[in-house]
């Protein structure tokens, strides 16, 4: 899971998810009341599996030579709450946090945001980092939801999967779809999909797209 979750960090690189040392992903230790979390404050390019820091679903450092990210609290939060999710991601991405600092839901507009969201993407109340503010909201506004995807007000992005692979993915689409349908705002009124095709969208997308055994 060390491993598997450096690795991940190098993806929000890659699609220029981040700035800094902004952005964290972890993942639940399977089997384990445990997840693995970047550590505070270090360079993206220092990142290695050994670096990677173990917490328990208090968000208490298990095993580590860093303190863990400062956002770990929010992490725990949702593991504890949410036994489904295995995978956590959060960045402060530029066009998904721009609608992030209006507080406006990105609306359903396009055919890949039905089939990765399965409507519009959510937001979620304004909080201060430190206690389980954020987490009890991430939980409150995805709980039940379709989207694996909440748009945090004034601060950014937190996404589930199943794996902390899925939540990444649903990073990297969070930011694609808020850029396009920003674009589309710039040029007119972007037009809305029926409620019934983004339903056989988003079925079609979770239960029989791509490859059977790796999505
Ligand atoms: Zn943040």
């Amino acid at each position: 899971m060390r491993e598997t979750v450096c690795a991940l960090h190098q993806e929000l690189v890659r699609n220029n998810l981040v700035a800094w040392t902004a952005g964290n992903v972890s993942g639940r230790v399977p089997g384990e009341d445990l997840f693995v979390i970047k550590p505070s404050g270090v360079p993206y390019d220092d990142l290695t599996p050994e670096a990677m820091v173990v917490c328990d679903l208090e968000g208490n450092l298990v095993e580590g030579a860093f303190s863990p990210s400062s956002d770990t609290a929010a992490h725990a939060y949702v593991y504890r709450h949410m036994p489904e999710v295995n995978g956590v991601a959060h960045t402060h991405s530029t066009y998904a946090s721009a609608w992030a600092a209006r507080g406006e839901p990105i609306p359903c507009v396009l055919t890949a945001m039905a089939d990765e969201f399965g409507g519009e993407i959510p937001v979620g109340p304004f909080a201060l980092i430190g206690d389980d503010d954020i987490g009890k909201g991430i939980v409150a506004v995805l709980e039940g939801h379709r989207s694996p995807a909440v748009l945090m007000r004034n601060h950014g992005v937190f996404t589930i999967g199943d794996s902390p692979k899925a939540a990444v993915k649903a990073a990297v689409m969070c930011e694609d779809v808020a850029r396009t349908v920003h674009l589309s705002r710039q040029l007119g009124e972007p037009l809305p999909i029926p409620q019934g095709d983004i339903d056989r969208l988003y079925g079609r997308y979770q239960h029989v797209y791509g490859q059977r055994s790796q999505r």
